[in-house]
């Protein structure tokens, strides 16, 4: 079967810089992918690269876009490269999305993460998102002095509701005593903070292993995982802490599907700042894996990153209307 095959390019400016070890983000770049089929049914997809993570660049994503042919059949999706994950991921979501013609799902609050401002700006914002029933909120750290950015949190952690779990993402930007000491005031606060991200990068595994037995609070990888190559390897060096998953950047979902139903390891699945159209295929990902073992209990996903646009139209999922946006 052919298909027509069609895809727009979109930026969104994010209200406010994500700030983290890695720098100043202000711009999200990304693809939208549209395939019709012979009686006019569409499917969408998303292209979002992230190329500090390993990704292809917007540059590259977009040429390769440009190079395919305006009529496609399936069989030309397990050709690509491993150079290219990001496309990988939206053409084999675009192709799923045709084929199984599932409507937008939302997910509840509750299962899903949100990702705070720094600083002050934490301090006057996590109560709307509280209100709206997440309970999980995740904060960027290893920016400034440990000493600062524990005060902040030591504030938050004051406000913060019963019930309420941090999530610290240092996005390997800390060093072994920083790690420690931030360790240690995880485990001084106990079940209020549910994990640590990727204190370390991620050419210190060995470390991050030695942290992992040191202290209860638990590790997880994200940086060191941006690949399903690497997240393989360091399954098999051992890795028995979490797994922040990328999916969008992580080349076929198919593939990625096939290792957690074999290994079912602690698994995040988490945003790069998708439109709705990346986050849908998020979502349905998530609930093809905890189809295959409902008796294991699931982490909030790291999906609560929409806040931090605008409302620019790229949020909805009336595909119709989004695709227009782009026009
Ligand atoms: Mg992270």
């Amino acid at each position: 079967m052919a298909y027509r095959f069609e895809f727009r390019p979109y930026q969104r400016r994010f209200r406010q810089p994500v700030r983290t070890h890695h720098g100043e983000w202000q711009v999200r770049q990304g693809l939208i992918l549209k395939l019709t089929d012979e009686n006019g049914h569409s499917g969408y997809g998303e292209v979002a690269p992230l190329p500090w993570f390993g990704s292809e660049t917007f540059d590259q994503a977009l040429a390769f876009c440009q190079q395919l042919p305006s009529q496609l059949s399936d069989q030309a999706v397990p050709s690509l490269l491993p150079t290219l994950p990001a496309c990988q991921f939206g053409l084999e979501s675009v192709f799923a999305n045709l084929e199984r013609r599932l409507s937008p799902i939302d997910l509840p609050n509750a299962q899903c993460g949100v990702l705070l401002p720094r600083g002050q700006e934490a301090l006057d914002n996590w109560q709307q998102f509280w209100k709206k029933g997440h309970r999980i909120f995740k904060c960027k750290i290893g920016v400034d002095s440990v000493a600062a950015e524990m005060d902040w949190l030591e504030q938050l952690l004051g406000q913060l509701p019963f019930g309420a779990k941090l999530r610290l993402d240092a996005n390997g930007g800390l060093n072994e005593l920083a790690a420690r000491q931030w360790l240690d005031w995880c485990d001084r606060n106990g079940q209020r903070i549910e994990f640590l991200e990727q204190p370390l990068p991620p050419n210190a595994f060995d470390t991050l292993m030695r942290l992992s037995y040191r202290y209860r609070t638990p590790i997880a990888l994200d940086e060191s995982i941006a690949s399903l190559e690497q997240l393989k390897a360091h399954f098999h060096r051992g890795w028995d802490g979490i797994y922040v998953i990328k999916a969008s950047i992580m080349g076929s979902p198919h593939r990625l599907q096939h290792f957690y139903h074999k290994y079912p390891i602690d698994v995040v699945i988490s945003s790069v700042f998708e439109t709705a159209v990346g986050r849908q295929a998020l979502i349905r990902l998530a609930i093809d894996l905890a189809m295959v073992y409902p008796d294991i209990p699931h982490r909030a996903l790291g999906l609560g990153t929409q806040q931090w646009f605008p409302n620019d139209g790229l949020s909805q999922t009336d595909w119709p209307q989004l695709w227009q946006q782009l026009d």
